[in-house]
């Protein structure tokens, strides 16, 4: 490759969570390479403004950077997050926990949990999450830092965090100006493309700046400025299985000690969630607009909020897909800009650290070739097909019927790929193993079985034990997880030791 070739000047427009992280990652992992890295957002736009439950990669991604943890989490006011409650979900009255760990342990290479369905089919009422660390440390309301020590049931689950995205944008945004990146105030007017091959140039903001780049990554939000605006990427709509298209939110006062968990409550057209932060609880609704209007929705929402409310509700509208491409010509899209999947599992966030990861693996020179464009459009399909997929189970896995929402989507039909895995996991308990993309085996056994999916049979391996020998294993690993659980310091004093934020102390 020739000097000459070599990108030298980045534009990333929008700074909401999407544009810090990357100018935060571009400007510190980019550095040997001295490029000028640009961040360009408008003020009198605004951003999405909400983005406050994480998955366990944000952590690689903090690392990576070379982030403090405790000062991270001190400034973003943040808790810690040891999986997500989803409440009513399969029926009314059902509770689970999808946590970030594993249950139990493997015996002789068969997993846990066929030994589990068999001791349930023999009339064990013990749930799967007494056999998993993360689970009853969230209802022990605990937390203590996993250990590495593999014969520590302490090493058998991650967390993630709950934090403020208001608090995290200005983190970010600190942390990237402190690597070099530049910001610029203004509003884009104009998108400006070459003649002879339709690659973007430069932009022009309102009072007549014209700003030029060799590579634009647009964290522009929904409108997707440059990806759809001008490059016409084109949007493949996930609405007819995802059918949820707004939300109102609104952050109350903390009447409790803050839990180390994020809570999914379902509603009659979709569900509510509530992130515990250290100076407040941050709620919304995400709901269906053809099954409720705006107005019930909010009232639904005010009406179960657990303190104060501490602003007006803010009501979101949003349609479930991707962009068909996310990368187009010298033009790469992160955020929102690049597609949008509903939070209840909390993955936009992680969706924008793989669109950088990504990016940065397969950074290109000015030559821009068609081979890096088409793996980044591919692995990031892969990334949104999985996430998709694992949404779509909890809605669709459901015994509820007594609202047109869920009737819905209880019938819908489902994606292939979907249909496939659960007729697999309904007939022999067996888990479709995929290496990359999101979720892993712990977290389909979560939601299959939190969502009533109970397969047919156990692996007959699993009767390489005899039953007392197999009651007994089991017994000891559950007390020792209770035991564990139960002698671990309160989640709130160890915020309060570990990373109190200025002004909750
Ligand atoms: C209801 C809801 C709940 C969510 N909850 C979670 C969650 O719990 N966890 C999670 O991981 N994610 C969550 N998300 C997603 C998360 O909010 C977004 O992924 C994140 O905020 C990234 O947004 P963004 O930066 O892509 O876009 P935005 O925040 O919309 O930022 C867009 C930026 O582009 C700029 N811009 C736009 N047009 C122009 C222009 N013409 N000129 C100059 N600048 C411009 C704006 O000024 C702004 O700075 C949620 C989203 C919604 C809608």
């Amino acid at each position: 490759m020739s000097q000459s070739a070599l990108i030298k000047r980045i534009l990333i427009v929008g700074g909401g969570t999407a544009g810090w992280m990357t100018a935060a990652a571009m400007g510190k992992l980019l550095a040997p390479l001295k490029i000028d890295v640009t961040l360009l957002e408008s003020d009198q736009i605004g951003t999405v403004g909400v983005g406050e439950a994480t998955l366990p990669h944000i952590r690689f991604f903090n690392r990576r950077l070379g982030i403090d943890e405790a000062d991270f989490m001190a400034q973003t006011a943040a808790t810690f997050k040891l999986g997500i409650e989803f409440r009513d979900w399969a029926r009314k009255g059902d509770a689970y926990i999808h946590p970030f760990g594993d249950y139990g342990r493997d015996i002789k290479g068969v997993p846990f949990h066929h030994y589990w369905l068999r001791l349930r089919q023999r009339g064990r009422a013990w749930r799967i999450g007494e056999f998993s660390a993360p689970v009853m440390i969230s209802e022990f309301g605990r937390f203590a830092m996993p250990v590495e020590d593999e014969r520590s049931v302490m090493s058998s689950f991650s967390y993630a965090y709950q934090f403020d995205a208001g608090l995290y944008a200005k983190y970010l945004r600190r942390f990237a100006e402190a690597c070099g990146v530049r910001r610029i105030e203004g509003k884009i007017t104009t998108v400006i493309q070459r003649g002879e091959d339709g690659f973007i140039e430069a932009v022009k903001t309102e009072d007549g700046r014209r700003v030029e780049a060799d590579l634009f990554v647009d964290c522009s939000g929904f409108r997707g400025l440059l990806i759809e605006q001008t490059l016409k990427a084109g949007f493949e709509d996930w609405s007819a299985v995802l059918p949820c298209d707004r939300a109102v939110a609104v952050p109350c006062e903390n009447a409790a000690p803050s839990l180390p968990y994020t809570r999914a409550t379902a509603r009659g057209a979709g569900w509510q969630w509530r992130i515990p932060l250290q100076h407040r609880v941050g709620n919304g609704y995400v709901y269906c607009s053809e099954h409720v209007s705006d107005d019930e929705a909010a009232q639904t929402l005010m009406a179960s909020l657990e303190g104060r409310p501490r602003a007006e509700p803010n009501f979101l509208r949003f349609r479930a897909g991707k962009r068909r491409r996310q990368w187009v010509k010298n033009c790469v899209s992160i955020g929102l800009s690049s597609g949008f999947l509903e939070p209840l599992e909390s993955t936009s966030i992680y969706l924008i650290q793989a669109s950088v990861t990504k990016l940065l693996e397969l950074f290109p020179d000015r030559d821009f070739r068609a081979c890096d464009i088409d793996e980044f459009n591919r692995a990031m399909d892969l990334e949104y097909e999985r996430i998709r997929d694992f949404l779509i189970l909890h809605y669709h896995a459901t015994e509820r019927d007594d609202t047109p929402f869920w009737d819905y989507v209880r019938t819908m039909k489902i994606p292939d790929s979907l249909a496939y895995k659960m007729t697999l996991f309904r007939k022999r308990g067996v888990v479709v193993k995929y290496k990359d993309g999101l979720f892993l085996h712990p977290s389909w056994i979560a939601v299959y079985l939190g969502q009533r999916v109970m397969p047919d049979m156990y692996d007959p391996r699993a009767e390489f034990i005899a039953e007392d020998e197999l009651e007994k294993t089991l017994s000891a690993m559950r007390n020792l997880i209770r035991k564990t659980a139960e002698s671990l310091p309160d989640h709130s004093d160890f915020i309060r030791r570990y990373c109190p934020a200025p002004g909750t102390v």
